[in-house]
């Protein structure tokens, strides 16, 4: 078998969960909500950030945010026994290479060969709909149940909602990040 290189993932978060990631050293399965998804590139990382549960995903469609994204490189032969014994998994997510981190247990940041952080700071992403109701029945000559507007209204949860009702009520149920998400406050 050809030795396996070296290898480099992304995960982007706020600065509240970079600050808990690092006081702890470990970022756990229960901050997704499931695997914790590993991208290729930094972008790909702050990308799957502005999709999260989290009022920062949110806001990132409306203005510029700022996030923190993690770095950690394993070692050919680290990423050999993690992909063998399925901690490590390869996928393709809308297309694109990625890796989530199965467990089981926390990502120890102690144990890759090395890490690093970068800050990186987006203008406003848009498309509040395209990111938080895709895939929900749309219709373009509705009534928000909540405002009473006639407009493009989704079907979500047996309501028919407007985005901006839609999104005032989303925040009220999201968390606010990551490390929030973990200990299930607003999930
Ligand atoms: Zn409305």
């Amino acid at each position: 078998m050809p030795p396996v290189p070296p290898t480099t993932l992304n995960v982007a978060m706020t600065a509240v969960d970079a600050t808990q990631v690092g006081e702890t050293g470990v970022i756990t399965s229960a901050m997704f909500g499931g695997a914790i998804p590993l991208k290729k590139s930094l972008m790909e990382a702050v990308d799957a950030a502005t999709c999260g549960q989290t009022h920062a995903a949110l806001d990132a469609t409306v203005m510029a945010t700022e996030w923190y994204v993690l770095q950690v490189t394993w070692s050919g032969e680290q990423v050999g026994e993690l992909l063998f014994y399925r901690t490590l998994r390869h996928c393709m997510v809308r297309g694109a290479e990625a890796y989530r981190w199965a467990g089981p247990g926390p990502l120890t940041l102690r144990d890759a060969a090395a890490f690093t952080w970068s800050k990186v700071e987006i203008a406003a992403v848009g498309q509040f709909a395209n990111r938080f109701l895709y895939g929900n029945t749309f219709r373009y000559n509705g009534i928000c149940a909540t405002c009473k507007g006639e407009l493009p209204v989704w079907r979500v949860k047996n309501g028919e909602w407007c985005e901006s009702c839609w999104r005032s009520y989303y925040y009220t149920v999201t968390p606010v990040n990551l490390t929030q998400k973990s200990m299930g406050i607003g999930a």
